[in-house]
């Protein structure tokens, strides 16, 4: 069976932080959990596939290996190979990644640790997370730029500070739950906690909503946001804006807004990785004589020199002229394809100076075609 890439395994992106792996983590743990999914056999395959992801990526050391060799980083077999990870081998008991994580004690179900140790339901809940497409042009991309974006989102309601209440109002703690936002209903070995039916989770009821936000904490409205956008990103670079998403509820903070970058195509570049290809006219004389061409690069012109005899197609490189690496690796180089031009509507002189010279031609000024008509020549009988 092969195994699953570690970042599918609990859908996460492969820079996430060691927050989101801890959240994902917990969230999809908690579905999975055997006690949650009594004698199935799936489920209690994905708990344990879960916890040895979570166990590789929430280890620095760890997660770097994984991001070197993969899963060969902790296969005793593939060790022999040079590529192994010195602790590599067994795995520990998902239960106990489990209990480490939740930080709850030996007994009890999950649910109990989960809802009873101190984590209040209805406490501060963070914000969504939002995305926003940003298009820049390739400048931009490539030496970075400043930006600001307009972003229509649910915000803190500035009028009840995100509490929800009118100001001068009171909160009065909910009757059906006690304020724990949760009601707890025993089922056999453990007990199901379900969001308070009354207070929809939050503890509390309003004695008067806040007429800004209709007790929401957060309305609609439209701000601006700065980014800084570093040299050297590509399309599909994404970028947080920590603390730019959606509002929190019952203050709690609000989360981020993820920046998806496109770039648009450019007149004279092309880009592949931190390499810029630009294609460059000359003519048949500057190709057969050789000339020094002038071209365009990101910053100013550059000098480029045209051999003697260069082909349509040769691609002549200026060496750390292209995109600044993002990791900070230097520069790409500026790669600039000749194209030799065929010249058209040529008047009666220049064409008799033409003609002149086909006259002084043996064919050893042109090895190529020599050598394909030697070749052909077989076919021709
Ligand atoms: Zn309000
Ligand atoms: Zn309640």
């Amino acid at each position: 069976m092969t195994k699953r890439d570690y970042y599918e395994v609990l859908g996460v992106a492969r820079n996430a932080s060691d927050e989101e792996i801890k959240k994902a983590y917990r969230k999809l743990a908690v579905k999975f959990h055997p006690d949650k999914n009594p004698g199935d056999k799936q489920a209690e395959e994905n708990f344990k596939e879960l916890g040895h992801a979570y166990e590789i990526l929430s280890d620095p050391q760890k997660r770097s290996a994984y991001d070197q060799y993969g899963h060969d980083a902790f296969d005793p077999r593939a060790r022999a190979r040079g590529g192994g990870f010195g602790g590599g081998g067994g795995f520990h008991d998902p239960f106990d990644i489990f209990r480490e994580v939740f930080g709850g004690g030996g007994g009890g179900s999950i649910f109990e640790n989960l809802f009873g140790g101190g984590q209040d339901p209805s406490g501060p809940q963070r914000g969504d997370d939002l995305r926003y497409d940003l298009q820049i042009t390739l400048e931009e991309a490539a030496l970075g730029c400043e930006k600001e974006i307009s972003v229509t989102k649910p915000d803190k309601c500035d009028s009840c500070d995100g509490s929800g209440a009118e100001p001068g109002s009171k909160m009065r703690q909910c009757g059906t739950c006690g304020g724990r936002g949760q009601v707890l209903t025993s089922r056999g070995i453990f007990s199901i906690a379900q969001t308070c039916p009354h207070c929809k989770g939050a503890g509390r009821i309003l004695e008067k909503p806040c007429k800004k936000c209709s007790g929401n904490g957060k309305y609609e409205r439209t701000s601006k946001i700065k980014l800084r956008i570093p040299a050297g990103v590509e399309g599909g670079t994404r970028l947080r804006s920590s603390g730019n998403g959606e509002a929190g509820g019952r203050g709690g903070p609000a989360g981020d807004l993820y920046v998806f970058l496109q770039v648009k195509a450019h007149e004279i570049f092309s880009r592949e990785g931190d390499d810029l290809l630009c294609e460059v006219p000359v003519s048949f004389v500057q190709a057969t004589l050789g000339s020094e061409i002038e071209v365009p690069t990101l910053e100013g012109r550059a000098t480029v020199k045209i051999p003697a005899g260069t082909q349509p197609g040769t691609i002549l490189r200026l060496k750390s002229r292209g995109v600044k690496n993002l990791q900070g690796y230097g520069h790409g180089d500026l790669h600039v394809r000749v194209q030799v031009e065929v010249p058209t509507r040529l008047n009666a002189d220049q064409k008799q100076k033409l003609q002149e010279f086909a006259a002084l031609c043996d064919g050893k000024e042109a090895p190529l075609a020599q050598g394909f008509f030697e070749k052909a020549k077989k076919f021709f009988k």
